[in-house]
């Protein structure tokens, strides 16, 4: 652990002691090379696992690093700082994360993206979009069709009046 006062790393634990009912250590550390002690708290990491609720109605759990893969495909060579993808992938995270508690649709995580990469770049925001839109064209082709495919029964029906 790197000491507050001198910035060095080299430390020996001195004291190790479980609080608020175990949920807690705090260790007592002392600096080798300045000698001073400071203290540090553990604790379990919060493990609130997302679900993503996908267009069909299938159920994920929520993997930080499909942002980023969604992020580096639409951003090809790109000049786009690696660490600028990084914090937009971490942004969306976090945001996911406070807003919602379970469960969370892909098309929001989607939007979230899309909305941040038009700050960045404007050609990989157009290139997410359109894959991202592609799903929805989709779907609006299959109600074409199926109404294309209605065309007879829809042709009956305007017989009668004629
Ligand atoms: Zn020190």
């Amino acid at each position: 652990m790197m000491c507050p006062f001198c910035n060095i790393d080299d430390d020996k634990v001195i004291d190790s002691r479980s609080t608020e009912a175990g949920k807690v250590v705090r260790r007592r550390r002392q600096c080798m090379r300045c000698n001073k002690r400071f203290t540090t708290y553990e604790r379990v990491e919060q493990t609130k696992r997302l679900v993503v609720v996908k267009r069909d109605g299938t159920r994920v759990p929520f993997d930080p690093q499909n942002i980023l893969k969604g992020v580096h495909a639409a951003c090809g060579k790109r000049p786009i700082p690696e660490d600028a993808k990084l914090r937009l992938a971490e942004e969306v995270e976090d945001e996911l994360g406070r807003e919602f508690d379970r469960e969370v649709a892909s098309s929001v995580i989607g939007q979230r993206v899309m909305h941040k990469l038009r700050a960045i770049d404007r050609v990989a925001y157009i290139r997410f979009a359109s894959e991202y839109f592609q799903f929805e064209l989709g779907e609006l082709r299959e109600e074409v069709e199926e109404l294309h495919n209605r065309g007879p029964e829809v042709r009956d029906q305007g017989d009668l009046f004629r």
